[in-house]
């Protein structure tokens, strides 16, 4: 039996995709699992897509051209490892000098630095926020799951920057209202008893969900 199961479920009449978690022993790879295939799933709604349907991969629209994407801390260590760098190279080369300097480690943005030719050249290895946007509408259960794990790594991921010396941590201004959003949603996340298992994780199987999951 599935430890998860994606669902589409009504409610105001409108068709939202609903996470169940079956077995309380699900890890975030195995709802990784379970959600890649919406991602080439041309028959469930894509809000934003070019007539409301298509597979992710042959989207014109594409996201990646204008997403703000923080990796969390399991992505950051395989995108680092898998192009053969050092934590310090990498941030360097991939990662926008101007949100170092305001203590945020985002991706160099407008198209992604990662995006070529409408492709991402580390799929395997693209960071959780990346793995679940999806522009299909939601319930806000499922919501509010996906975005606690990837906002909870996010954290882990400055954290880890910022004990290792490779983030600042003294910036006094100049956020644009994106960054003060995102910067609050990392710290909002910094207290998560998840923050502790992304730090120790070599894997997302490594990461239980249960501590992501609303009582
Ligand atoms: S999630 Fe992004 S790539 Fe996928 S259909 Fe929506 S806009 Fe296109
Ligand atoms: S890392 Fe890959 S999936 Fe994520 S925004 Fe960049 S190109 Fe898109």
């Amino acid at each position: 039996m599935n430890k998860i199961e994606l669902k589409q479920q009504t409610e105001n009449g409108q068709n939202l995709l609903n996470i169940e978690v079956i077995d309380i022993s699900a890890t975030v790879a195995d709802l990784l699992q379970v959600w890649q295939p919406l991602c080439d799933d041309e028959k469930i709604v894509k809000l934003y897509a070019e007539g409301g349907h298509a597979s992710c991969r042959a989207c014109k629209v594409n996201c990646c051209n204008t997403a703000y994407v923080i990796p969390d801390l399991v992505a950051f260590r395989k995108m680092a490892a898998g192009l053969n760098y050092d934590y310090h190279e990498f941030i360097d080369d991939y990662c926008q000098t101007q949100k170092r300097e305001l203590g945020l480690l985002r991706l160099k943005p407008n198209p992604c630095v990662f995006l070529r030719e409408d492709i991402c050249t580390i799929y395997p290895l693209r960071s959780l926020i990346c793995r679940f946007y999806i522009c299909t509408p939601l319930t806000g259960s499922t919501e509010q799951l996906i975005y606690e794990i990837a906002w909870t790594g996010a954290a882990a991921t400055c954290i880890f920057a910022e004990e290792k010396g490779l983030l600042r941590t003294d910036s006094k201004g100049g956020f644009s209202s994106f960054d003060l959003l995102f910067k609050q949603l990392v710290d909002d996340y910094r207290s998560h008893p998840g923050v502790e298992l992304f730090l120790r994780a070599a894997d997302y199987d490594d990461i239980p969900l249960a501590p992501f999951l609303i009582e």
